[in-house]
This record gives structure tokens, sequence and C-alpha cells, in this order.
């Protein structure tokens, strides 16, 4: 039996889905074998749409139907998360087992913790994750930076530090620190995150520490809880999946090339914190931005923390209705409410109509107050801070600002 924490390079023993999986189709078979056994009763994956620029998220319960998701679309910016809550009833009336990214897990969990998702009833599938990509960037680097027509691509990739692009003529690559100097490249909050190994999913897959014969045949695969461990021993038992230990120098590298992410993740979090300006030109900056806003609620429907039946910026007394822009109270109700939960996936910014950076703004605010909270958000199911009030707590924070009045709190170095 696997445990927690144990690790294998797996791979399908179908050559269908050997052959179309991104590295081993681990992933496809362990979706496949789940459903098959009736272990879950729908599985939710990414498939490729008009092109591979267009990820789909789509809900299968015929196994011959898994393969048609395999392989990984690095424009796949979409969040998995709060389709469970809209469309799928929070996983209460069905299990479903889902293939996520770190921030489809952290999504997942922020909901599980708000009862807007039956964590019992979910198995995930977690995807190691170096960063995505929007669309429209892809497609203009490609032509600007790769000087090839985006719809001869057939494949694109993301592998040691380049950005790959395959077409019938063969292979190009540019490196991905080149392109993201000139403003292309991965999306602003995924160079800024560090959720890059899933390990709150139930498995965490990826290609990174797969070295030797088996580069590029097979999936790195570590088992990340019991409900995991069960899938992964079965599908193997059932002779879908075949393993063998990783070689540890694999182990070694894939250590190394996820802390050096961590690291590249902590240095982009500088830069753009920094170059947010402090004080009133921060204020400033924040004011003039959103000022463009068109209060379309993207930012709102779209964030896995906002749950809310009827949200605070539609009350009259709070945003005057009919007013564009809004009063700087719409994007205030939003820092008060969701910064300290939020999990950096991007998808108020990327949806703004405006090109208003919210997840920056949002995630600003959300690293200083784990800073001074401790509160990690999207890891487990510790609920967020203003559910959860401890008296021994509270009592230390008052004590440890020096005074009987909450005044003294922030330092300046
Ligand atoms: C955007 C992205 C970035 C990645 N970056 C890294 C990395 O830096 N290092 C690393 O070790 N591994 C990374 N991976 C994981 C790796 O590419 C493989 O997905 C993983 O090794 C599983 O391989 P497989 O052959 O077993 O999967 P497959 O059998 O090919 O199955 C892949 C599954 O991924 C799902 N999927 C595809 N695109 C998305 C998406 N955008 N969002 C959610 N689900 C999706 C599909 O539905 C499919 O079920 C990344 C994956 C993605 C999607
Ligand atoms: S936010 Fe992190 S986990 Fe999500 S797509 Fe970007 S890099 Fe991947
Ligand atoms: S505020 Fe934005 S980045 Fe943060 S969780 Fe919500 S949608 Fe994602
Ligand atoms: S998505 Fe952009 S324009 Fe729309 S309400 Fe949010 S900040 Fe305003």
């Amino acid at each position: 039996m696997s445990a927690k924490g144990d690790m294998y390079y797996a791979w399908s023993t179908d050559a269908d889905l050997l052959a179309k999986g991104e590295c081993g189709g681990a992933v496809s078979s362990l979706l496949k074998y789940a459903l098959e056994s009736k272990m879950v009763d729908a599985v939710l994956a990414v498939k490729k749409g008009a092109d591979i620029y267009d990820a789909v998220p789509t809900l299968i319960t015929d196994p011959e139907e898994i393969a048609q998701a395999a392989g990984s679309l690095h424009c796949g910016t979409l969040l998995l998360s709060k389709l469970f809550k809209k469309y799928l009833n929070g996983a209460n009336d069905m299990k479903i087992a889902v293939t996520v990214k770190g921030c489809d897990a952290m999504g997942i969990y922020e909901l599980a913790k708000r009862q807007q998702i039956n964590l019992d009833n979910v198995v995930m599938i977690g995807l190691n994750c170096g960063g995505t990509v929007s669309p429209v960037t892809a497609r203009k680097m490609i032509a600007d930076k790769f000087e090839t027509d985006p719809d001869t691509v057939l494949k694109e990739e993301i592998d040691k530090g380049q950005f790959i692009i395959e077409t019938a003529d063969g292979h190009k690559g540019i490196k991905i620190d080149e392109l993201e100097e000139e403003g292309y490249g991965r999306r602003s909050n995924c160079r800024r995150c560090k959720m890059k190994v899933p390990r709150q999913a139930d498995l965490a897959c990826g290609n990174w520490g797969v070295i030797g014969d088996k580069a590029g045949k097979a999936t790195f695969v570590e088992v990340c809880s019991e409900k995991g461990a069960e899938l992964l021993d079965a599908a193997t038992k059932a002779g879908k999946l075949a393993t063998e230990a990783p070689n540890p120098k694999g182990i070694e590298i894939r250590g190394k090339v996820e802390n050096a992410m961590l690291k590249l993740g902590d240095s982009w979090r500088a830069r753009d914190f920094e170059a947010l300006g402090e004080g009133s030109d921060r204020l400033k900056k924040i004011l003039n931005e959103t000022s463009r806003c068109i209060k379309c609620y993207q930012c709102i429907d779209n964030c896995p923390i906002c749950y809310c039946v009827e949200c605070s910026t539609k009350k009259p007394y709070l945003v005057k209705p009919g007013e564009i822009p809004p009063n700087f109270m719409f994007h205030l109700i939003r820092f008060a409410h969701i910064s300290d939960s939020c999990i950096n996936c991007g998808q108020c910014q990327e949806l703004c109509a405006m090109d208003i950076p919210n997840s920056l703004f949002m995630h600003a605010l959300q690293v200083d107050l784990q800073e001074m909270f401790g509160f990690v958000p999207g890891v487990d199911m510790t609920l967020p801070l203003l559910a959860l009030v401890e008296e021994n707590e509270e009592r230390d924070r008052l004590t440890g600002t020096g005074s009987d009045q909450i005044f003294n709190i922030f330092q300046k170095e």
C-alpha cells in the first residue's frame, strides 16, 4: 500500500493514452480508471477546443472520452474551482475527479471552507504548474518573437526555462526570462505564484524529476493523501498503470527545480510590489487604475473567495446604483472581504474588461496579511481569519503591540 510522501515514475499501459498524454499519460489513466471502477461518477478535466490556445472545461462520464482531454494546455488559464459551485452543486450529488493546477486546488479548499464544495466527494489529481500564458498574449508572442504564424503551431510547452513551440518544421524555443522582460510570457500572477507542486491535492503529477530512459515517457507522481494512494494502488493493481521507483538523482533535481521556481516567485513579488510604490503614491496608483472600472462584476463573479448570494457592492447604501466608475467603496469592499484569503489565481485581472491589475493589488495585500496573521490560504481546511477568533491569540496580539490600544502595530526598518 502506498502512503503519503511516496513517489513514483508512472505511465499508462494503454498505448493510446501513453501516446496522447503530456508525459506518461498517467493522469489520463487514473481518471479513466476512477470512472470505470465507479470510484467517481464524473471527471472534470480540460480539453482542447478550437485550437491549442482554447482550453475548454469538460465534464466527462464516459471513460472512452478521457483520451480527448489528454495533454497539457499551457494557455489554459481557467480556474476550475468555481465551476463546482456554479454548475455542479458543489459536488454534493456526485463524486467528481478533477485535474487541478495549484490555483485550482487552492480555490477548491477556499470554497470548501465556505461550505460551497463537498470535499468528501472530490478527488483532486494535482498537476505541477510552472505557469500559464493568456491565449491572446501567446498568439502575439508567437507572431512577434518566434516570427511564426500562431495557427501553424501544433504543440506548445514550457520546459527548462524556455517557451517551446512545435510546428511541422520542427521546434523553436526562447527563454521565458527574455520573453517576460519584454512583457510576454506567463501571466503576472503566475510569475508571483509559489504553488508549484500542489501537495494539498490527492496526488501531485508532473514532469520534473523524470530523467534517464524514462524522460518524457513517464509521469512523476507524488502521493499526497490516503485517497490518492488508494486510487494509484487500485489503478496499478488493475493493470491500467505501470510504476517504478524514481531515480534518486531525479528526485534531487525535482527538488532543486521547485526551489528555483519558489525563489523566482519571490523575486517577481518583490519587483511587482515595489513598483506599486508606498503610502499615498500607492493609493494614487490604485485610485487611478480603478477609475476605469465599468462595474461589470467579472472580478466578483469569478473570484473563488466570493460566494455571497448578493455582494455588498450591490447594496445601494454602499455603492450608488447607476454610477460609473463606481465610488472607490466598490474596490474597498473587495479588498476588505477577499484580501486575507486571496489565492492569486489572477481571474479578477485577466477577466477585467478594463485591464485593471486587480490581482496585483489584492495579492500585495494578501502577502502582508499572511505575514501579520500567519494564515496561508488554500492549503488546508483552516478557517478564514474572521471566521475563527481565538481568545488567547487575540490577547497575545494586543500584548505584542506593547500598548493597551491597537495603535503600534507595524514596524519600519
Ligand atoms: C499549465 C500547466 C503547466 C505545467 N507546468 C509544469 C511544470 O512546470 N513542471 C511539471 O513538472 N509539470 C508541469 N505540468 C504538468 C505536466 O505537464 C503534466 O500535466 C503531468 O506531468 C501529467 O502528465 P500525464 O501525461 O500523466 O498527463 P495527461 O494524461 O496528458 O493528462 C493531463 C491532464 O491535464 C488536464 N489539463 C490540461 N491542461 C490543463 C489546465 N490548463 N488546467 C487544468 N487541467 C489541465 C487535462 O484535462 C488532462 O486530464 C503542467 C501542466 C499544466 C496544465
Ligand atoms: S497561478 Fe500558479 S498554479 Fe495557477 S496557473 Fe499560474 S502558475 Fe499555475
Ligand atoms: S481576488 Fe483575484 S486573484 Fe485573488 S482569489 Fe479572487 S480572483 Fe483570484
Ligand atoms: S472586472 Fe474590472 S471593470 Fe469589471 S467590475 Fe471588476 S474591476 Fe471593474
